[in-house]
């Protein structure tokens, strides 16, 4: 069977999956949950007794123990990268490639992932594109990199970016473009190469849209693919008002893939629980209940060479109850924190929690950035939309006093704009004081 055969057959089979009973889903993941622990233990040196409590005697599997399982953090996968490594491959899942991650606690780490792994994620992407009547014809552009063939003004063409089986797709065509594009040279180049969907980081987008405005250059877009950072309100919004565009939020990371995308009929966003396990557990590891946020942990089937089980991805959700639609697909409430930071107290208290919007409405900010500066020390960065005005900075100062630390002093700093990071991630969490948390 050709990758493509194989890739069409997922697809074929996704389409299916997600209209499962229950049952039959849970029998999936434990099939794939088994053969990933079974070639965990025997070929990664990291897992070799880290499973041993889910192993039963006589070499069976007790389910009943997975959270037993202790959690792998960011900081195991910089320590002990080389013993995270598979000795022995599974056949047929590819040669890997190893990419880098610089996250949001400064910590950066290598992963490596493998050909059946990506071969799957794509197939999940289409899914989620479909459902949103994604035209796989028309044209697609994604911002990110420095790729010296993705200059202004050509970019660089990338070929179709639907399935390589679909007709339709195959008229489709598609961009990258170089982070070093202005905002002035991104609209020119969206407007003539008439690209219909538009990938970026979502602030990035927000960023571009209040750019054109105030340029006054107009482009016409059907639809941001929103990834890396948590979509507020306002992001989609700025889409809609800008752009005329709706927003097709990713819930991807580079450990898991393609996790999660919105429901076509309702709120929330589908897990894609045939690519991987997604738990959301509280501080001790346990399973949060329905609607009660906590830390997202995942297991990504396929992944083997460098196998990520029970891996805490650093970012806060809630689990949906059931969706009405139909789809078995655990719903996820919303994901509200993407790589949150930790910000910690002297008396050794610890919060990764969100301002709420009202907090960045009372400041009339487009943006901002909150930051653990000192022991006790932050600072709320924002970018007010009108300069001229002065927004309630003591009602953001309280918000930020109930919701982490009552006692911490808190700064507050206007700027025109916010820096994203090296990897141009747009961070509304920092923690510089003390960068190695998770
Ligand atoms: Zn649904």
């Amino acid at each position: 069977m050709t990758e493509d055969e194989l890739q069409q057959q997922f697809f074929e089979m996704l389409m299916e999956s997600q209209y499962w009973s229950p049952s039959q889903l849970v029998a999936y993941q434990r099939e794939q949950l088994e053969q990933l622990l079974r070639h965990a233990r025997a070929n990664v040196p990291f897992y070799e007794n880290r499973l041993d409590s889910v192993f039963r005697p006589g070499g069976g599997i007790d389910w009943d123990r997975w959270h037993e399982i202790p959690i792998v953090t960011r900081t195991d996968m910089r320590d002990h990268r080389d013993a995270m490594l598979a000795r022995n491959r599974p056949r047929g899942h590819g040669d890997y490639s190893t990419i880098e991650s610089s996250g949001s606690t400064g910590l950066p780490i290598k992963i490596s992932t493998n050909r059946l792994m990506m071969l799957a994620t794509a197939a999940i992407r289409w899914r989620a594109q479909r459902w949103h009547g994604v035209d796989w014809s028309k044209t697609y552009t994604a911002r990110g990199g420095f790729d010296p063939d993705a200059l202004y003004p050509d970019g660089k063409q990338t070929g179709i970016w639907g399935p390589p089986w679909d007709a339709a797709a195959r008229a489709g065509r598609s961009f990258t473009i170089s982070r070093r594009f202005t905002s002035e040279e991104t609209l020119e180049f969206l407007s003539r190469t008439a690209t219909a969907y538009y990938s970026s980081v979502p602030k990035n987008v927000h960023t571009l849209a209040l750019e054109a405005e105030r340029l006054g250059i107009f482009a016409s877009l059907e639809s941001i693919f929103a990834h890396g950072e948590h979509v507020g309100a306002d992001d989609k919004a700025a889409f809609r008002r800008v752009f005329g565009a709706a927003c097709l939020e990713h819930y991807s990371s580079k450990e898991g893939g393609h996790m999660a995308h919105p429901c076509p009929d309702g709120p929330g966003l589908h897990v894609s629980a045939e690519n991987l396990f997604l738990e959301i557990v509280d501080a001790e590891g346990a399973p949060c209940p329905v609607g009660v946020e906590g830390r997202v942990v995942i297991t990504p089937f396929v992944s083997t060479i460098q196998p990520l089980i029970r891996y805490d991805q650093g970012d806060i959700a809630a689990f949906a109850p059931p969706c009405s639609c139909g789809r078995v697909l655990p719903l996820l409430k919303s994901i509200s924190g993407r790589s949150m930071a930790i910000f910690t107290h002297p008396d050794g208290r610890a919060a990764a929690r969100m301002l709420p919007d009202s907090a960045r409405e009372a400041l009339d900010a487009t943006m901002w950035q909150i930051a653990q500066v000192g022991p006790l020390d932050f600072e709320i960065r924002y970018v007010p939309r009108d300069t001229a005005r002065l927004g309630d900075e003591h009602q953001a100062e309280a918000a930020f006093r109930e919701i982490f630390f009552d006692d911490a002093a808190v700064k507050m700093i206007r700027l025109p704009r916010i820096e994203t990071t090296a990897a141009g991630k747009f961070l509304e969490y920092v923690n510089e004081w003390r960068p190695s948390q998770t």
